[in-house]
């Protein structure tokens, strides 16, 4: 079965077209800046490389040039659209509703509309790419995976702030989470190198890469994550913040700012990029620190620091911890991050081996020492993947597919 999954931002469209259950990526592509004069296009398969510069207006039209570009005669990989049986799409924001992934119906959409008061700048870009595919590809399966959906287990002791509980009631403030898809693919992927079943594993995983999360998991469900309300909270990332004193920003209104403004200044320029003033990119702030930058090195510590204190709260959260696992840019390709976190953790059950760390780079790998309790492994993650899997399960079970429940319980009531 081809699977389609598309993760539709505010200007760009990433995509990648998968033989299911082979996991086979058959094709994968990226279309940016929709909506400016140029949108550069580069799609990736067995057939070549394809890069075009053009205009397109919309996400409807970049859906459109997409799924021309797979069905292209000469550098395309399917003979037609109707091969396409099912798309999967990223959806960001699922509210509490959302616990799994789920086929997309009308009212599916409505309740995506509904939470992007949640999302803005995520759930309507979302949506845009739902409505272009069910018009491209009207006869295949259309699926969303929620960012949200695996925390949903998280219980309101860890979910809810401090704050009058009215304000949960009324508006729905509470701790949701994001990265969902990611903690659950690297946690799965885990249970299957491990061969242990995911129920008999506490794990805590770590997606370190432009935005930054960390997630508990007990016995194969999300207790507690660092995000909050906004993927604004918990760890220094890119180019937020994560967590600070609420106060910081009264203070700031105090000092002139306006409520947009400061939005700005806690998304875009803090994180990495405002404490090093450099830049966002973890790979350049190690090589400014290992050329005596103090305001790169100070950046790194911060990071540091922040995820280890967090590291050291989940692990008193889940009172026994099989495994943690580094994944995402970050996570999976720089060993002084990880050295940093854990060094002189010994005592907590963690310990390194520096050799197999420095040299497992974006690779499955286990970079604990021989016999250490609390075992420390790289999984790459690959959201797609898993939403690709969704799909194809969901597709799998609609009526009239023979391998699915829905089909055997027709076949029942006959
Ligand atoms: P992501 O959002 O998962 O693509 O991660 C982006 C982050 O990963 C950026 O801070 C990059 O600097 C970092 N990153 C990606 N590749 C590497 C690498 N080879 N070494 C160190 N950091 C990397």
């Amino acid at each position: 079965m081809k699977v389609l999954v598309i993760n539709s931002g505010s200007s760009s469209i990433k995509y990648q077209l998968f033989e299911m259950p082979r996991s086979e990526v058959i094709a994968r592509g990226l279309l940016e800046k929709i909506g400016e004069e140029i949108s550069p296009f580069r799609q990736k398969s067995g057939r070549g490389e394809v890069e075009i510069k053009t205009r397109v207006p919309d996400h409807e039209a970049g859906l459109n040039l997409i799924i021309r570009s797979i069905t292209d005669p000469e550098t395309g990989v399917v003979a037609s659209r109707n091969e396409i049986a099912a798309v999967g799409h990223r959806v960001v924001h699922g509210g509490e509703e959302f616990t799994g992934s789920v086929l997309i119906t009308p009212r599916v959409m409505a309740k995506i509309r509904k939470y992007a008061d949640l999302a803005p700048l995520h759930n309507p870009p979302n949506l845009m790419g739902i409505r272009a595919a069910r018009k491209f590809l009207p006869g295949a399966v259309q699926t969303a995976s929620f960012d949200t959906a695996f925390h949903t287990t998280i219980p309101d002791k860890a979910a809810l702030y401090a704050i009058p509980h009215h304000f949960y009631h009324r508006y729905r403030i509470k701790r949701y989470g994001f990265h969902g898809t990611s903690h659950r693919y690297v946690a799965r992927r885990l249970a299957e190198i491990l061969k242990r079943d995911k129920t008999e594993l506490n794990l805590i995983t770590c997606h370190l890469g432009n935005g930054c999360s960390i997630t508990a998991i007990e016995q194969g469900r999300s207790v507690d994550t660092s995000m909050g309300l906004t993927p604004l909270e918990g760890l220094v990332m890119g180019t937020r913040s994560g967590d600070l004193d609420p106060a910081i920003i009264f203070y700031l209104a105090d000092k002139g700012y306006n409520p947009k403004e400061i939005n700005n200044i806690l998304n875009k320029q803090s994180g990495l990029l405002g404490l090093s003033g450099q830049s966002n990119d973890m790979r350049n702030l190690v090589a400014l620190r290992e050329g005596g930058d103090p305001r790169a090195a100070l950046a790194i510590d911060i990071f540091c620091y922040r995820l280890r204190k967090y590291l050291g709260a989940y692990l008193a959260v889940l009172g026994r911890t099989d495994a943690i696992i580094f994944t995402g840019g970050i996570g999976e390709n720089n060993p002084l991050i990880r050295t940093l976190t854990l060094q002189g953790l010994e005592g907590l059950g963690i310990r390194l081996d520096e050799k197999r760390n420095r040299l497992t780079r974006a690779v499955e790998g286990e970079i604990s020492a021989p016999g250490a309790p609390i075992r420390v492994y790289i999984i790459p993650t690959n959201e797609e993947l898993r939403i690709a899997g969704d799909a194809y399960e969901i597709a799998s079970r609609r009526p009239g597919n023979a391998i699915g429940p829905a089909a055997s319980k027709k076949r029942r009531r006959k």
